[in-house]
């Protein structure tokens, strides 16, 4: 069931078009995550959808409820949304009880307790209470927002690169800890960032912006894998884009022949992820007229090595260059593909690929 439904939504600020005619539904109780580069639109998308904003023309509506029609809005505080800001945005001379207490009515039932409560649901530790927000880590400050958040139980949480501003390390971990809360508590969010790494761990859907454009929605592995155009494909992650012929389920390109799912004919453009591309040694003395295999073979030509995983170049042997349809000279070019850097074989040797799955086909 739909708990969020943004339909045909635009907003312009003079000449620029944040958003263009954007849709799109969040199912309740799951977690769908925004991702676009800087500037493509997506806090202009959440303010609107907090109703810090009004559309210029579209509709937002929340369990069936309609908060905005064009101009005609539902003020923020009568939304029954929670957000939590890049910043966490707390009060800075308030106690972090005061903080999360904020977000609850004064004459609330056991007030004190459902303050604690709070904390332990974010795993803030309870002596954190007294102190003040520039005496707690940046995790610790963004707990301590998504805790006022959820204070006023809210029917949908927004989340505006909330970890963006923590290190690599913690942003993980708390990331993980706020999608199990999330998850476990039945709470519906939205979650905008620019990492596509973290868009793809924390949502069951993944809606791509660009340039206020709504390009495509689906679950993760399905945008990862089936992304509609090369330039989602490369922004969701390393890439090989090979032009192919492709006809009746297979896809002929530099690296041979490879299944694809479309029905599709023709010469097309083809995504691989590198992960699907596996290198491995031949022998000095290998030849392909001897072991009468149809095998896809070339030379390394240089190593990038970038600590867990490397970048190795190859250049493909003339042989498999047969399949080259017109347009493209690309294949003379070694190809890069990121692979474990264990066990990396050495320039100038002769490694044979292996292509793992289906082919991606942009049609
Ligand atoms: P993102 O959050 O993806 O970085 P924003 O939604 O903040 O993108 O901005 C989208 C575009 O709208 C940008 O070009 C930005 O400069 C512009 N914009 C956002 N808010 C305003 C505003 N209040 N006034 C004028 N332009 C704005
Ligand atoms: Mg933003």
């Amino acid at each position: 069931m739909t708990l969020l439904s943004v339909k045909g939504v635009s907003k312009r600020y003079g000449p620029v078009c944040a958003l263009d005619n954007v849709s799109v539904d969040v199912p309740i109780g799951s977690r769908t995550a925004v991702v676009g580069p800087s500037g493509s639109g997506k806090t202009t998308l959440l303010r609107l959808i907090a109703g810090f904003e009004i559309p210029d023309t579209g509709q937002v509506t929340l369990g069936g409820h309609l908060l905005a029609d064009g101009p005609a809005a539902v003020p923020a505080h009568r939304r029954g949304i929670g957000i939590v800001a890049q910043d966490g945005a707390l009060f800075p001379h308030l106690t972090v009880a005061e903080n999360i207490g904020f977000g609850l009515e004064r004459k609330t039932p056991h007030r004190d307790k459902r303050i604690l409560a709070l904390m332990d649901m974010v795993e803030l530790a309870r002596q954190m209470r007294d102190r003040r927000p520039h005496q707690l880590s940046g995790g610790q400050q963004q707990r301590v927002a998504l805790a006022r958040a959820l204070a006023r139980q809210p029917k949908l949480m927004l989340f505006d690169e909330p970890f963006s501003a923590l290190d690599a390390g913690l942003r993980e971990g708390i990331r993980a800890s706020v999608a199990e809360l999330l998850r476990a508590e039945g709470i519906t969010s939205i979650l905008v960032t620019h990492d596509q790494a973290e868009a793809l761990s924390f949502a069951d859907q993944v809606a791509i912006l660009r340039e206020g454009k709504l390009l495509q929605a689906g679950p993760p592995r399905e945008l990862y894998m089936r992304p509609c155009d090369p330039g989602t494909a490369t922004f969701l992650g390393d890439a090989i884009i090979l032009p192919a012929n492709v006809e009746d389920g297979w896809a002929d390109c530099a690296l041979g022949r490879i299944a694809t799912p479309t029905a599709y004919r023709g010469v097309a453009k083809i995504m691989l992820r590198p992960e699907q591309v596996v290198v491995s040694p031949l022998s000095a003395d290998w030849s392909a007229s001897q072991s009468g295999e149809d095998i896809c073979s070339g030379h390394i030509t240089r190593i990038e090595f970038g600590g867990a995983s490397s970048a190795i170049a190859v250049s493909l042997l003339d042989r498999h260059l047969d399949y080259q349809p017109e347009f493209d000279i690309s294949y003379r070019i070694p190809l890069l593909i990121k692979t474990s850097s264990v066990e990396l074989p050495p320039v100038g040797s002769h490694v044979q690929i292996k292509v793992l799955g289906q082919a991606h086909v942009f049609v």
